[in-house]
């Protein structure tokens, strides 16, 4: 059975790439009936903290990315690296490497001098144990580094991008796996070590990362190798690149998927963008439920170049989702924003429903029904200058103690008897409709535009704020 993972590091928030990768996996995992397991990659002691692990378990709740096993922690499993470790050491596949940051810097100098590419030059590899001793004795602490012969071919089969080969006099040298601790134990496996032991352990079938993975790939074959493994399959995903062709970065405007939920895009338009992001539909249709991929998902369809990131097609996405759910659904959603904006969310729901139908229409993002709805919600509007411009002429006076003049006697403002009130105003002045339009508009909303004016002079009304609007705008 299908086994696939993810596996983030918490140094940072959750990245829209991370999570593009969480989505495939996950894709390929519900395809196959298999299952997906989050592991949380944490052992980089320095740069891994709590907040970033919270935040990519917030992120992919938030997105509906399940996982059947996990969250597993490195930091959890140390033992299982460190006797892997031995393991090679005993068999002499790894060994003790006692070079100092001060002569490692030296070999890249001359290296870059020599207008090489910089790399260990395996120069501890047959220490003697005379050799170790002494350098023991002067206080020396080791790494421990991987025998990666040279030159030597490692292909595999990737599910994207087909027979990929690396040779191995490009993988930087002998590779550090572990570090010692203050005592000299072996204590700090790393990432490309670490992933590998984990990946056997919990039987991985499929490794799918992105393409920034790949010498990564070559390195960690060589290890399963060693260790007598089979290595899974693998697959690499496209990157996700900006408008210019680079790497998406946070001056793109948004790179975490925190970062999106709080501008306002809905999961599910995020994750159906995110699928688009380097996988393309059999049937062209672009708009879909995961449930609907998870049947149709498979590698031949993803793209190995790059993917562009493109903000008017993720716009569109989430303004297709937010035009056609259901009002009660909306409503919920734009709640916590409309919170976050200090309005008064305890009104009577079916006012507020009402609220949400009159903007539904213009909304690209949930954070959008903000400044749309402010009007609404606060007791005294802002009025631009273009509204008092328009509120401004003596001529307009009439016109507004018209208008309170008929809503007083109005005694229940329906949508029906709002047009008829409007009608007598405009009749009784002998002006256009929209003479009388304009002034109601600017004195009830403070602007000039804005969603449709009957529904929301009946929303004013019905909090008791279209009289003393009318009243204020009169003077
Ligand atoms: N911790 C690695 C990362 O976040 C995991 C890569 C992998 O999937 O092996 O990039």
């Amino acid at each position: 059975t299908v086994r696939v993972r993810i596996a983030p590091s918490p140094t940072g928030n959750l990245h829209i790439g991370t999570a593009r990768t969480a989505l495939f996996n996950w894709l390929y995992a519900r395809r196959h009936k298999g299952e997906f397991i989050l592991r949380i990659e944490d052992t980089d002691r320095e740069r891994s903290k709590d907040e970033y692990t919270q935040n990519i378990l917030d992120g992919l709740a938030w997105l509906k990315i399940d996982y059947d096993l996990g969250p597993f922690f490195q930091t959890k499993r140390l033992e299982q690296y460190i006797a892997a470790v031995h393991i090679l050491l005993d068999q002499d596949l790894a060994y003790r490497c006692y070079c100092t940051e001060a002569e490692l810097e030296q070999m890249r100098e001359e290296q870059k001098a020599k207008k090489q590419a910089p790399r260990y030059d395996n120069r501890h590899r047959n220490l003697t144990k005379q050799q170790r001793q002494a350098f023991e004795a002067e206080g020396r602490k080791p790494v421990i580094r991987f025998k990666i012969e040279e030159p030597l071919e490692v292909s595999w089969f990737d599910m994207v991008r087909g027979e990929v080969t690396w040779n191995t006099r490009d993988l930087g040298g002998d590779m550090v796996i572990a570090r010692v601790d203050e005592q000299g134990n072996i204590a700090l496996p790393l990432y490309n070590f670490a992933v590998v032991i984990d990946d056997i352990d919990m039987e991985i079938t499929h490794v799918i990362r992105g393409e920034d993975h790949i010498a990564n790939t070559a390195k960690q074959i060589l290890i399963y190798e060693a260790l007598g493994a089979i290595p899974p399959e693998f697959g690499h995903t496209p990157l996700i690149l900006n408008t210019q062709g680079a790497k998406i970065s946070k001056r793109d405007g948004a790179t975490s998927v925190a970062e999106f939920q709080a501008m306002g895009y809905v999961p599910e338009a995020f994750n159906n963008y995110m699928v688009l992001l380097g996988w393309s539909p059999p049937d062209g249709n672009e708009i879909f439920k995961l449930e609907e991929v998870a049947q149709v998902f498979d590698f031949n369809r993803v793209n190995k170049a790059g993917a562009k990131f493109d903000w008017d097609k993720l716009n569109w996405l989430n303004s297709q989702y937010l035009h056609s759910m259901p009002t009660d659904d909306l409503c919920d959603r734009l709640m916590p924003f409309w919170q976050k904006a200090g309005f008064n969310c305890d009104l009577d729901r079916a006012w507020l429903l009402e609220v949400v139908k009159l903007i539904a229409p213009s909304l690209t993002l949930l954070a959008d029904a903000v400044e749309m709805a402010r009007y609404l919600f606060v007791d005294t509007p802002t009025y631009t200058d273009e509204a008092i411009a328009v509120l401004s002429p003596e001529a307009v006076k009439p016109i507004l103690s018209g208008l309170l003049e008929a809503l007083h006697q109005t005694p229940e403002l329906t949508a029906e008897s709002a047009g008829a009130l409007i009608q007598t105003v405009t009749k009784a002045q002998g002006i256009k409709k929209g003479m009388v339009m304009k002034p109601l508009r600017a004195a009830l909303t403070g602007d000039i535009h804005g969603p449709d004016l009957v529904p929301s002079f009946l929303l004013l009304h019905q909090r008791n704020l279209a009289l003393p609007r009318l009243q204020y705008s009169l003077g």
